[in-house]
């Protein structure tokens, strides 16, 4: 099973990304998270990503579909994966169908997670998430028991330096020109099925997972 999950930025990407995970035991590979690992691990990588990820901005594309082309070669791969934030725009889109018919595969699904801009401004704003082991909350809708702790871990949550008014409205105009058109990009290829990304966590799951079996 492979697929992509596409959407703006608070769409619950991330979140039905793990979900899809656990059910298919296939990995999910979001560039997000690879880049912000190459932030924590201080690289060179990292060092240059961090100043545009600060800004809302996309990371240069050669840079991610090297990123992917490795990642989708190794062997936990092989029985598929979930792309989570990738492709981002159509060039990378474009990249990444090459690298597909290269390695004679194609994408089963692509999810398209729909949500209001508003919407993704209320969750941004007020989202955490552990650096231990990746769980997220958010103060008004999922607060953590105990304010600024993980209640799966203890871990203390961290608020990711993009996630603040202007960047997240950067994010959106970025989402909105370059991502969004993805849209069209995939319709043609008749695989791309819409998912209204409201109600609780579980319902959202479920819905993606009807359409997965279609
Ligand atoms: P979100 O979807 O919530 O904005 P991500 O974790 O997917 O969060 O991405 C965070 C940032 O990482 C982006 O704003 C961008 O700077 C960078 N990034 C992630 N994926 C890509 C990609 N495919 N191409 C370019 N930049 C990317
Ligand atoms: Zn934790």
């Amino acid at each position: 099973m492979r697929l992509i999950l596409l959407g703006p930025p608070g769409a619950g990407k991330g979140t039905q990304a793990k979900l899809l995970k656990e059910k298919f035991q296939i990995p999910q590979i979001s560039t997000g998270d690879i880049l912000r690992q190459a932030v924590k691990d201080n690289t060179e990588l990292g060092a240059r990503a961090k100043i545009v990820m600060d800004a809302g901005q996309l990371v240069p594309d050669n840079v991610v579909i090297d990123l992917i082309k490795d990642r989708i070669r190794q062997e936990d791969c092989k029985a598929g994966f979930i792309l989570d934030g990738f492709p981002r725009n159509i060039a990378q889109a474009e990249k990444l169908s090459e690298t597909l018919v290269e390695m004679n595969l194609r994408i089963d699904k692509v999810i398209d997670l729909e949500v209001s801009a508003e919407e993704v401004l209320n969750r941004l704003t007020g989202r955490s998430t552990c650096p231990e082991c990746g769980a997220m909350f958010h103060h008004i809708s999922r607060p953590p028991k105990v304010s600024g702790v993980c209640d799966g871990c203890g871990g203390r949550l961290e608020q990711r330096p993009d996630d603040n008014r202007e960047t997240i409205q950067e994010r959106l105009k970025v989402y909105m020109g370059s991502t969004a058109p993805l849209k069209e990009f995939y319709k043609k290829q008749e695989n791309l099925k819409m998912v209204e990304a409201k109600g609780s966590v579980e319902e959202i799951f479920s819905n993606v997972c009807k359409m997965i079996d279609v």
